[in-house]
């Protein structure tokens, strides 16, 4: 599907560029149980909050420092860019809205594909960024999902993703659907290979992301509290005609009822991911 994507010239190179100007103070209010936190205290937390454990989003960028070793790692395909197959337009062209946001997040699309080592082992893995456009999947997503497959897949390397998505890009309509028959008919190959993809869903994991690469690990693992589903509650009851359980749609929710292997937090996610590898890949035979 690589007419849907092209190499773009402009994009790369933010070299050290991702220095974030803290504007917002010492201290902020957890959204969670809205007690006061030092924010020096939540860096140090992996951006857990000290007080309630509640989870804050982190960026794609954070995620890969977090798992690969030192938080060094190669990136992947980092030009390919949408080629706005439709010619969309909502309340702006797709293109524009494209554009704007490469310049705000400085990356072409939203996932970022690393390779380097886990615990001495070494492993691919994408992590998706939310901050671009809800980090929906569309023809960039699913070559660059695709891509670190098969390189997994011949490099006998393992596959972790990271998946944070509100679905499927709208404004790449049918085209970004079949993102997720490319990816999971890659999965399956991967499969065959006998190489162990883990995948690894964050706040929030919903739509076509939920319905394809995010529930098809070998694990499914998920950081406590996060929203995952493919349709919104609002939507199901509409639907079914029935007032949902609380707790609906978590991760501690999907646990209890089987859609996932574990809940892990943060500061555990990278020794758990590391054993879960060494128990897949080291045994006899
Ligand atoms: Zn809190």
């Amino acid at each position: 599907m690589a007419w849907f994507t092209r190499q773009k010239s402009g994009v790369e190179d933010g070299g050290e560029a991702e220095r974030r100007v803290r504007t917002e103070g010492l201290w902020l209010k957890c959204e969670s149980c809205r007690q006061i936190i030092w924010k020096k205290a939540l860096d140090e937390n992996f951006q857990v909050c000290p007080k309630c454990e509640h989870h804050f989003r982190i960026d794609a960028r954070d995620r890969l420092s977090l798992l690969f070793d030192d938080g060094k790692y190669e990136e992947l395909h980092r030009g390919l860019t949408s080629t706005d197959p439709l010619g969309f337009v909502d309340s702006k062209k797709y293109s524009e809205r494209l554009d704007g946001m490469q310049k705000a997040t400085r990356l072409s699309d939203a996932l970022i594909s690393g390779t380097g080592t886990l615990g001495g082992r070494p492993v691919n893995i994408c992590a998706m960024e939310l901050k671009f456009i809800g980090g929906s999947m569309g023809a960039v997503v699913g070559e660059k999902i695709t891509r670190a497959i098969e390189r997994s897949a011949e490099s006998r390397a393992p596959l972790i993703i990271v998946s944070a998505s509100g679905g499927a890009r709208m404004q790449e309509g049918a085209v970004s659907l079949m993102q997720l028959a490319k990816i999971s008919a890659a999965l399956m190959r991967l499969d065959e290979a006998r190489v162990p993809y883990l995948s690894v869903l964050t706040d929030p994991t919903t739509g076509g992301v939920t319905a394809s690469f995010a529930m098809l690990g070998d694990l499914n693992i998920a950081e406590p509290g996060a929203l995952i589903g493919f349709a919104g509650p609002r939507v199901i009851e509409q639907t079914i005609r029935q007032k949902l359980p609380a707790g609906f749609q978590t991760s501690e929710f999907l646990l209890e009822h089987g859609f996932l292997d574990a809940v892990v937090k943060r500061s555990e996610l990278k020794g758990y991911l590391a054993r879960a590898l060494s128990f897949f890949c080291d045994q006899a035979g």
